[in-house]
């Protein structure tokens, strides 16, 4: 099970994603967890990344591509993973189909998280009171939504094509989206259960 989920910031990517990896089994893999975790760390990495991150860019794809190889080739990927804020360049497309078509052919399912642009922007200045991440300022927001509809939304179409797409309607509680989500993925793919 090759899974990826896809949508604007704000639109819950991160908190379904670790639900729906749990209900088959598979890791959750989060670009911006992980460039996370090495901002805090302080390591090389964290060090180039912040300074995108910090202004609502995406990290260059040299940089990221290197970051999700060394992720997938650990042995918990094996069996199959769910990719959270990965690809989100057609260049990061490339990659990802090369790497997959080198062990077991591409992505089973798409899932795109549907909302609106204003009801983005209200979750993440909330999440910007409560948790205080440092992209999560107005103008860094505006930013990043520009840079996913350029750059990242595109994408949507290229799976869309290739007949794995499923669209889910992303506003509704925590709760609900994960039901949809389930509810759309039984009978496109195998090993819900
Ligand atoms: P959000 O979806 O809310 O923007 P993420 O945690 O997925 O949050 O990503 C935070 C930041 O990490 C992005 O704005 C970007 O700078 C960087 N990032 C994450 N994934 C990628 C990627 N695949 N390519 C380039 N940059 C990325």
């Amino acid at each position: 099970m090759r899974m990826l989920l896809i949508g604007p910031p704000g639109a819950g990517k991160g908190t379904q994603a670790v639900r729906v990896a749990e209900s088959y089994g598979i890791p959750a893999i989060s670009t911006g967890d992980i460039f996370r975790a090495n901002v805090a760390q302080g390591t090389p990495l964290g060090l180039q990344a912040k300074e995108y991150m910090d202004r609502g860019a995406y990290v260059p794809d040299d940089l990221t591509n290197a970051l999700v190889l060394d992720r997938l080739a650990h042995s918990d990927a094996g069996a199959g993973f769910l990719l959270d804020g990965f690809p989100r360049t057609l260049p990061q497309v490339h990659t990802l189909d090369s790497t997959l078509e080198e062990t077991a052919g591409g992505l089973d399912a798409v899932i795109q998280l549907v909302i609106d642009t204003d009801a983005v922007v209200e979750r993440l200045l909330k999440r910007a009171k409560d948790q205080g991440r440092s992209d999560d300022t107005e103008d860094v927001i505006r930013k990043r939504l520009e840079v996913y509809q350029e750059q990242t939304h595109p994408l949507v179409a290229v799976y869309a094509q290739r007949g794995v797409l499923v669209s889910v309607d992303a506003v509704g509680s925590v709760d609900e989206v994960t039901d949809r989500i389930s509810g759309a993925l039984s009978g496109r793919v195998q090993g819900s259960d």
